[in-house]
């Protein structure tokens, strides 16, 4: 048998793409027969491996594209790897499967639909519709959605799917009773509805192939055959369902190469199997475990920064890195007043960058919530420097925050019609599109707007009582929030507007994975309020910044969550807030106790080890909570960072000593607000323009026939033959 180390050589003369690898790497590409883990540490290269593997495959002939399966973390990771295995080849790679679990598992269930009673058109379900339709399931039921929350129960079928459990699979133990029913039997109900309905949730996309997969072994065999080689990344981010999808899959052919690393598994939260990558050995037999330990990515200081703090989870394989690259700069930790403070920072240092020539895409800023992108956005609009935030919305796009906004402007402007509309009924207070209907026609009659017509119109009976009771509340309310708005400042408004709307509680009650970031957006909210006295100027700010949102061109900063980083690297890296309670984040220990910790310590871990040359941390004394400062201390996180990789700063980024606890430097009490003017409202009322007079007939859209009462302007008193007397607007009156 030929040397292997002459074979290696051998290849990278006829195979240029080799040549940049190390043994290890070019092992991972060449061991293209039986399954193969690659289980390595952040930046080693294990995306590249698969990248080149892929190129391989097809550049030797082993098979054309279309025999490839390649699964990555999300879209974007997807195009990406396309674009440079394209690169490699130099040709484009059609034919070759590459994208997501759920967009690959879609794409097959629409070839076969019909096999698992679906048609092929079906419809894939966004959360807001499974919610919708769980309510229809547990109202079907009986069962009391105030006590058990639609979003409650939906995650307990997520967890079930993400495990492949069909309603009929799912372990007794594992069922609870909500009052006289089972989950399961919910469960099975909204299968059932789905199907009717000709749709899917996002896991039946996995689940229903995996149906498929079993029921239809002639259909299995096609994809089996098809598929010679499978190529998995972030394989530690899979959960059992894709896991049973996968083995399915690469049944006939065995070649399935799996990447990953135990300590970036963040994805727990949402059925992700850390256990996956650390049974792959036993699940495939014979596979070939290869581990890559140099690290091509970041700076020694980053490294051993990174390292040390990850040696202090218990639950983990543990691995060896190295670099060859410099020792670099070593990370900084600096604390400062507050988040206003931390954003300023992080804002002049990437000015300065900028200034000196590095590229504006060579910074990120990863928070741990999503609400902390606030400040940023703001600073970084402030000394017009162009941003995005990847993978989500710019703060003041976000649902809850343009929802609250409306609220915000009709209180300062009540004829603004389109805010009105958006929150008349949110939360749902029973008023629909008809209710809707009828404050249109008022307002087209009257010339008035939304917000007038449901003034007048809870004067009269026009709406159902209640219907009539909600309206009238609603309108009661903004009077007394504009009464508010000029004598309370501003934040204190904001923070009133949200309880009392009942948009806080609504949240509350939401049980799904996004309420309580979207709650922290709200409290985010009412601190951005708190930098305005009175409401008009902040909804003024709140006009231009999202104007100027709208940067152009490719040289940005990105702004995104640490989750959102994943697999990502840049030169330089800000990680703001380092304080206990946001990173790690509160709800992570209270709810998963040591199991959140070592989670969040993953999650700090491929935070820090997203960066290639400068990483910077931060931790900000006090933050405003619900219009309160609040002191934080610096997160643990920090203190279990090797004190070598490290320097600490105060908050002029003056080192201290390494013994030294940064100083908070902190002054209580000195935010002070200036208490609000009042802000003139005024309505445009056109006078009455129809002539109904006492005594005349008339016919109501409703009512039917009666004869007017009493007229004042457009308010009619009518006795109706039928429905007795009743306040009804003119514009519904027709004379008889
Ligand atoms: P993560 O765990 O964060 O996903 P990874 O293991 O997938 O990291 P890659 O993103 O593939 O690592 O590689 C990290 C960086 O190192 C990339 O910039 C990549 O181009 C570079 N790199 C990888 N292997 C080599 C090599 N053999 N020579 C030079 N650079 C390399
Ligand atoms: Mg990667």
């Amino acid at each position: 048998m030929a040397d292997p180390a002459f074979a290696v050589a051998a290849v990278d003369r006829d195979q240029p793409y080799l040549s940049g690898l190390n043994p290890e790497q070019k092992r991972a590409v060449l061991a293209t027969e039986g399954p193969v883990l690659v289980l390595a540490g952040a930046g080693t290269g294990k995306t590249r491996v698969l990248t080149t593997r892929l190129a391989h495959l097809v550049a030797s002939g082993k098979t054309t594209p279309f025999g490839l399966l390649a699964v990555t973390f999300t879209n974007k990771a997807a195009r990406e790897m396309a674009e440079r295995v394209g690169a490699l080849l130099g040709r484009p790679t059609e034919g070759m499967w590459i994208g997501t679990f759920h967009a690959i598992a879609a794409r097959i269930l629409r070839r076969h639909a019909e096999l698992v009673g679906l048609k092929s058109t079906f419809t894939i379900l966004d959360t807001d519709d499974q919610i919708r339709l769980v309510k229809q399931v547990l109202e079907a039921h009986d069962i009391d959605e105030k006590r058990w929350p639609a979003r409650l129960v939906l995650s307990l079928i997520e967890r079930w799917k993400d495990r492949g459990l069909g309603p009929d699979m799912v372990p007794r133990e594992d069922d609870q009773s909500l009052g006289p029913r089972r989950v399961v039997d919910l469960y099975r109900a909204y299968q059932e509805r789905l199907l009717t309905l000709n749709a899917a949730d996002f896991s039946d996309l996995l689940l229903h192939c995996l149906r498929l997969f079993t029921a239809h072994p002639d259909v299995l065999g096609e994809y089996q055959n098809r598929f010679r080689y499978i190529l998995v990344d972030e394989y530690q981010d899979s959960n059992v369902a894709q896991h049973l999808w996968l083995r399915l899959l690469a049944q006939a052919h065995r070649n399935l190469a799996c990447v990953g690393d135990d300590d970036q598994s963040i994805y727990g939260w949402r059925g992700a199997e850390v256990g996956n990558i650390l049974r792959f050995e036993r699940d495939f037999a014979g596979a070939e475990v290869i581990r890559l330990e140099r690290n091509y990515r970041s700076t020694g200081h980053i490294l051993g920064a990174a390292a040390g703090l990850i040696a202090h989870n218990a639950g983990r394989l543990g691995k060896t890195l190295w670099t060859e690259g410099d020792a670099g700069e070593k990370v900084t930790i600096r604390g400062v007043w507050d988040e206003t403070e931390e954003a300023r920072q992080v804002g002049e240092e990437i000015e300065a960058g900028h200034r000196a020539g590095a590229a504006l895409a060579s910074f990120a800023i990863l928070v741990r919530t999503g609400a902390q992108t606030r400040a940023f956005e703001e600073r970084l609009i402030t000394i017009a420097v162009p941003y995005r935030v990847v993978g989500g919305l710019r703060f003041y796009e976000r649902q809850e925050i343009r929802d609250a906004i409306a609220y915000l402007r009709v209180i300062a402007q009540p004829d603004d019609d389109l805010a009105f509309e958006r929150i008349y009924n949110t939360p749902r207070r029973g008023l629909g599109d008809s209710a809707l209907a009828v404050l249109h026609t008022i307002g087209r009659a009257r010339v008035c707007s939304l917000s007038r017509a449901a003034e007048i119109v809870v004067e009269t009976d026009e709406l159902s009582p209640q219907r009539r009771t909600s309206l009238r509340r609603l309108v009661e309310s903004f009077r007394r929030w504009r009464g508010a708005a000029e004598s309370i400042p501003a934040a204190e408004v904001a923070a009133l507007v949200l309880e009392e709307s009942g948009y806080t509680a609504m949240l509350q009650a939401d049980k799904s994975p996004t309420a309580p970031g979207r709650l922290e957006n709200l409290q985010e909210l009412v601190r951005a309020v708190a930098e305005f006295a009175r409401l008009a100027e902040f909804l003024e700010h709140v006009s231009l910044v999202m104007d100027a949102a709208t940067g152009n061109g490719a040289d940005m900063v990105n702004i995104m969550t640490v989750h959102g980083a994943k697999g990502l690297e840049f030169h330089t890296v800000f990680l703001p807030g380092w304080e206990d309670g946001i990173f790690p984040h509160q709800m992570a220990l209270d709810e998963k106790g040591n199991a959140g910790l070592e989670e969040e310590r993953r999650l700090a871990h491929v935070a820090l080890t997203r960066a290639k040359v400068r990483a910077r941390l931060y931790f900000a004394g006090r933050r405003l909570v619900h219009g309160q400062w609040q002191t934080n201390l610096p997160s643990r996180f920090l203190a279990e960072l090797p004190a070598e990789h490290v320097e600490r700063q105060d908050s002029f980024g003056q080192t201290l000593g390494n013994a030294g606890r940064p100083n908070h430097g902190m002054r209580r009490g000195d935010h002070h607000r200036v208490i609000a003017a009042p802000a003139p409202i005024a309505y445009q009322l056109n006078p009455a323009a129809d002539g109904f007079l006492p005594g005349n007939r008339v016919f109501h859209q409703k009512f039917g026939y009666g004869r007017v009462r009493a007229a004042e302007g457009n308010r009619l008193d009518i006795v109706f033959d039928k429905a007795g007397e009743k306040k009804v607007m003119a514009e519904f009156v027709q004379k008889a």
